[in-house]
C-alpha cells in the first residue's frame, strides 16, 4: 500500500512501509505538516524554482535523506551534510521501495540567484506496482499519450493553476491523454497568479469518467 499525502502546492509525501518519499518539498506552505515525524529516505525535485526546491536541503540534512534531481540541481544542493543522487532523463532508477524515472517537462528551471537548473522534469514513480505521475510544472504535451502507452500511470498529479503551467482546461485533456484513473490537482491557489476554478475542473473531469480527488492540505493532522 502506498499512502499518498498532499502537503500543498506541488509537495507530496508517498509513504510505503516505514519509509517516506517527498516530492517538491515546499513544506513551509503547510504548518500542519511535520516532516520530522516521517522516516524520509528520498527527496525528489522536479526543477530548480524555489516553490519546488522548498526546504529540501534542510530536510535532507535533518533526516539524512538523499536528494534525487537532475545533475545541475543535485550538484548545486550537495554539500558535506547533504547526500544527492544526480540523474538525468530516460532510465528507470531503482530504489528499495520501487523505481522512478525522470521525464521532460516543458518549463524553465533556474535557481533564485539565476544559476541554470538543467532541464525541468516530470517524475513517474512505480511504488509497489502503483504508478504515480508527478507532472511538475509543464504545459500540455502529446508526450502524455506516449506515457499512457508506455507507463500506464494509475494516479496523475497535475498542475491546474495556469499562468506558469497548464490551466484547468488543459489539465482535463492531460488527464485523458495520460489515462490515469485517478487525478489529483496541484499547483493552484497558493498565490494570486495561480487561482483555479475547482468546480469547473470537477465538472469537466466528470465527462471523461476519471476519478478526481481534490485533496485539501488543511486536513493534515
Ligand atoms: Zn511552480
Amino acid at each position: 500500500m502506498v499512502d499518498l499525502k498532499y502537503i500543498g502546492h506541488s509537495a507530496f509525501e508517498f509513504k510505503t512501509g516505514d519509509k517516506s518519499i517527498l516530492v517538491d518539498p515546499l513544506v513551509s506552505v503547510n504548518p500542519k505538516y511535520d516532516y520530522k515525524a516521517a522516516n524520509i529516505t528520498d527527496i525528489f525535485i522536479t526543477h530548480a524554482h524555489s516553490d519546488h526546491v522548498g526546504q529540501a536541503q534542510e530536510i535532507a540534512k535533518e533526516k539524512k535523506a538523499t536528494i534525487n534531481a537532475v545533475v545541475e540541481i543535485a550538484n548545486k544542493l550537495a554539500d558535506k551534510k547533504v547526500k544527492t543522487r544526480p540523474v538525468n532523463l530516460g532510465s528507470w532508477l531503482n530504489y528499495d521501495w520501487g523505481r522512478a524515472i525522470f521525464l521532460p517537462a516543458y518549463h524553465s528551471s533556474s535557481f533564485e540567484d539565476g544559476t541554470y537548473g538543467g532541464i525541468a522534469t516530470s517524475i513517474l514513480f512505480d511504488i509497489e506496482g502503483v504508478r504515480i505521475f508527478h507532472a511538475g510544472d509543464t504545459c500540455l504535451t502529446p508526450d502524455f499519450k506516449a506515457y499512457k502507452e508506455i507507463y500506464r500511470p494509475n494516479i496523475a498529479l497535475l498542475p491546474i493553476g495556469g499562468t506558469y503551467t497548464m490551466d484547468v482546461e488543459h489539465a482535463v485533456v492531460a488527464a485523458e491523454w495520460l489515462g490515469a484513473k485517478t487525478v489529483i490537482p496541484m499547483h493552484y491557489n497558493t498565490f494570486p497568479e495561480i487561482q483555479a476554478d475547482l468546480n469547473k475542473f470537477l465538472q469537466l473531469m466528470q465527462v471523461n469518467n476519471t476519478k478526481c480527488c481534490i485533496l485539501n492540505p488543511e486536513e493534515i493532522k
